[in-house]
Parts: C-alpha cells; sequence; structure tokens
C-alpha cells in the first residue's frame, strides 16, 4: 500500500489528482478504528496532519476561517473558544485529552456520523465548508456537505480545506447527554446559538436523525418570544418551545437509546439551554 505525507494543500491536490482512491488521514481517530475492525478497503493512504495551511485558523472580518486539521485541543482552549463558544464547550466533550490532541474538525465533518459532535455547533451557526480540488473550489453549508448516516458529498478527489464559522454576538450553548461524562458518544446533543444585534437564535440537534437537523419551528417561534432588550423570556412559552423542539427530532432505537428516551432528553437539553442563556421574565 502506498502511504504519502502531503506537505501542502497543492501537493494534497496532486497526489489526490493521480490517484482519487487514496484515503486521507488526518488524526485518525475514526479512520484507525476502521482500518482495526476491517471496515476500510485500503489501496493508498496521504496523511495530512502535515500540512500547515490546514492547521491553521484565522480572524476574518466577522467569521472565523479554520483549517480542516484544526484539533479538538487547539479549539476548545484560548482565543477560538473565546470566538466560539459553544464549539469549544463541544470540543471539552469529546473522547479523552489524547483523542482531542489529535482528532480535527475536518474529520468530525467528513465522517459525517449523527452523533459528530461538532456538527450541531456549526449547523446552528450557518457555518460553511471550503472543499478542494485540482480542478476546483467550492463552498457548502453543513447540511449540502452531511448528505446521510455517515455520508457526505465529497468527491474522491475532494478534501475538505477549512470551514468559515460566523462569529455571533450573542452566548451560546453546547449541551450533551450521554451514560457518563467524559469518553462518550452523544445519545443526544444540543447546541443553541444566538446574535444579539441580529435577534437570531439557531438550534440544531445531534444523534436525532440521520444527520444533525436545525430546529427550524422552534427557532421562529422562541425569536418572536424573546425580549432581546433584556434577554428575557415568558414561562409559559418554553412548554410549546420544547414540544417544537421534539418535533424537530425523528430518533431510532439503537443500542445507545431508545427514541422515546432520545425524545424526552432533547426537550430537556432545550430548555435548560433557554434557560442557561435567558432569564425568565416576570
Ligand atoms: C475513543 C474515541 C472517542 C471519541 N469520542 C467522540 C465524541 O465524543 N464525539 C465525537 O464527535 N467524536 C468522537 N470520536 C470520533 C473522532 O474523534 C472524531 O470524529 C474526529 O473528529 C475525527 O477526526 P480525525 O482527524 O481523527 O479524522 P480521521 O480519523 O483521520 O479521518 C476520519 C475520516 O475523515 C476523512 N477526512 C479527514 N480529514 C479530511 C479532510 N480534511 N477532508 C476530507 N476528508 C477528511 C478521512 O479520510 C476519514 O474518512 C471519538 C473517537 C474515539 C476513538
Amino acid at each position: 500500500m502506498d502511504f504519502l505525507i502531503a506537505s501542502s494543500t497543492e501537493n494534497l491536490c496532486n497526489l489526490l489528482a493521480e490517484d482519487p482512491t487514496r484515503q486521507l488521514l488526518a488524526g485518525g481517530t475514526d479512520f484507525m478504528v476502521e482500518v482495526n475492525f476491517r471496515h476500510r478497503d485500503i489501496s493508498g493512504v496521504i496523511a495530512i496532519d502535515r500540512i500547515k495551511e490546514l492547521k491553521q485558523w484565522r480572524h476574518d472580518g466577522d467569521s472565523v476561517l479554520i483549517g480542516s486539521c484544526v484539533t479538538y485541543k487547539e479549539i476548545e482552549q484560548g482565543p477560538l473558544s473565546a470566538l466560539i463558544p459553544a464549539l469549544a464547550q463541544s470540543a471539552r466533550t469529546i473522547g479523552s485529552p489524547q483523542i482531542r490532541n489529535a482528532g480535527t474538525i475536518g474529520g468530525n465533518l467528513a465522517t459525517a456520523s449523527p452523533a459528530g459532535d461538532m456538527i450541531p455547533v456549526l449547523l446552528a451557526l450557518g457555518a460553511e465548508v471550503n472543499v478542494r480540488s485540482k480542478s476546483k473550489v467550492r463552498q457548502l453549508r453543513i447540511d449540502e456537505l452531511i448528505t446521510g448516516v455517515k455520508v457526505n458529498s465529497l468527491s474522491e478527489d475532494e478534501f475538505i480545506e477549512s470551514i468559515r464559522v460566523p462569529v455571533l454576538s450573542g452566548p451560546q450553548e453546547f449541551l450533551k447527554v450521554g451514560p457518563r461524562n467524559a469518553m462518550v458518544i452523544s445519545v443526544t446533543s444540543l447546541a443553541m446559538v444566538t446574535d444579539i444585534e441580529k435577534k437570531y437564535i439557531g438550534i440544531a440537534l445531534g444523534s436525532v436523525s440521520a444527520s444533525p437537523c436545525r430546529s427550524d419551528e422552534a427557532e421562529y417561534f422562541i425569536s418572536q418570544h424573546i425580549d432581546w432588550d433584556s434577554m428575557t423570556v415568558q414561562s409559559d412559552v418554553i412548554e410549546n418551545f420544547e414540544r417544537l423542539v421534539k418535533e424537530s427530532a425523528s430518533p431510532i432505537d439503537d443500542h445507545r437509546s431508545s427514541s422515546s428516551y432520545r425524545t424526552h432528553t432533547v426537550g430537556v437539553l432545550a430548555r435548560r439551554a433557554l434557560l442557561r442563556i435567558f432569564r425568565l421574565g416576570i
């Protein structure tokens, strides 16, 4: 098997154009699990974790441009965590310190798991993914990139170069339910982000549908019932809000949870996130 180490994004474009069946290895935290279980047929591998451009991030106008090989460790702390607090909260819940040292945001998106913890946050924030190959560059919304359970819309010669994440002007929350506090795949997760200037509230759910989904109706309903000046919400709208969030989920029964428990917990997370961000009005 070929094992190649890409030195730059240019070099990566060429290596993929030469042979698009080559598979990308970033932190290896999903890839190597599949190799160990013999779920992957591999003829060639390109390691991308040494490409400098992919390991960097920068503040760019009213957004942050995050290279696909930026790790959870970098997202969970420091300046990035202040700019995108819900992404940092989500990163802190992922695996163990060893996994967070190696695992990358690009790998989480490309794996496209319904339980991928970065994905609801990026969806709620309206992030865009910059995808590149030798012949073209394109921008995809998260729901255009992730099209099903562990299915993405990348063609064989494409890779995720970076993710453009809007910087919003309000509080954010990421909450996750699992059988314990650490080293756990989400039974359900919820991201809630706000922009006080734009009077925007974004809500997305993980592990309750084939791919993480938005709660559009709940977003619209609650944004009509928030007093943005005092950052308060009236108690009599919360039950309806919780119902709308639950209705946006379409969970299944599996080895991690029953669908009814998932529906219940997503309602609890919605109420909890709402009341962490907004005070109860009198
Ligand atoms: C013990 C353990 C605990 C975990 N806990 C969690 C958890 O709590 N929450 C969670 O969400 N995940 C968890 N994971 C999963 C994993 O850490 C993440 O999905 C991680 O983000 C994958 O990134 P990576 O860099 O390791 O990707 P890799 O494993 O290197 O690659 C994963 C897939 O993405 C592709 N890929 C990687 N980078 C790119 C790119 N730039 N462009 C196109 N394709 C690319 C690869 O070809 C491969 O198909 C856990 C994993 C382990 C082993």
